[in-house]
């Protein structure tokens, strides 16, 4: 069975995540959504609200699960039985960045993890979860980068902020 995990801060998941998700879930007989717990990183959702929102926006595909992780990626890859990791490419600037820790996981993983990139949509190719907050702050119309649902609590996270 070949397993690949896709990793992630998915503070909020967008339309661009779910995009590569559903084109990696036709690769692979099982795809593990991980979001990552970077207690340095503050982030708007926590990891329990983020692995909700994943679940929900993925509950109609069959072979994705959606997990969180702590530590290193390979070593949570390995325990999963993963040996891909997934990962989505926008531009240059992200590639210079992925190639960099793509090299340094196969290292450590003594060559038993690979990365695969798969290049978004040109749709997408603008779209981040920190440009989806920069726009959901100032209450601009965020309803065409995450599902409606994302959207609505993205807003009642600043609202709430604000009170
Ligand atoms: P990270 O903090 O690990 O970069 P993100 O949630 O921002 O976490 O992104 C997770 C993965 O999804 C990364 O590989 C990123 O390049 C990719 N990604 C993010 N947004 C898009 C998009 N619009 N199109 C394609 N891939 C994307």
């Amino acid at each position: 069975m070949k397993c690949a995990v896709y990793p992630g801060s998915f503070d909020p998941v967008t339309l661009g995540h779910i995009d590569i998700i559903k084109r990696a879930a036709v690769m692979y007989d099982k795809l593990i959504v991980a979001v990552l717990i970077n207690k340095g990183k503050k982030s708007l959702f926590s990891i329990e609200e983020r692995v909700l929102m994943l679940k929900e926006a993925l509950k109609d595909i069959d072979n994705v699960v959606v997990d969180s992780f702590d530590g290193l990626l390979v070593d949570y890859a390995k325990k999963q039985n993963a040996s891909i990791i997934v990962r989505g490419l926008r531009m240059v600037t992200d590639f210079e960045y992925e190639l960099q820790i793509a090299q340094t996981n196969r290292k450590i993983s003594d060559d038993t993890v690979d990365t695969i990139f798969l290049v978004t949509d040109l749709q997408y190719a603008y779209l981040s979860s920190s440009t989806v907050k920069e726009v959901a702050v100032f209450g601009g119309d965020i309803t065409k980068f995450v599902p409606d649902f994302v959207a609505k609590a993205t807003y009642e996270k600043y609202k709430n902020q604000d009170e």
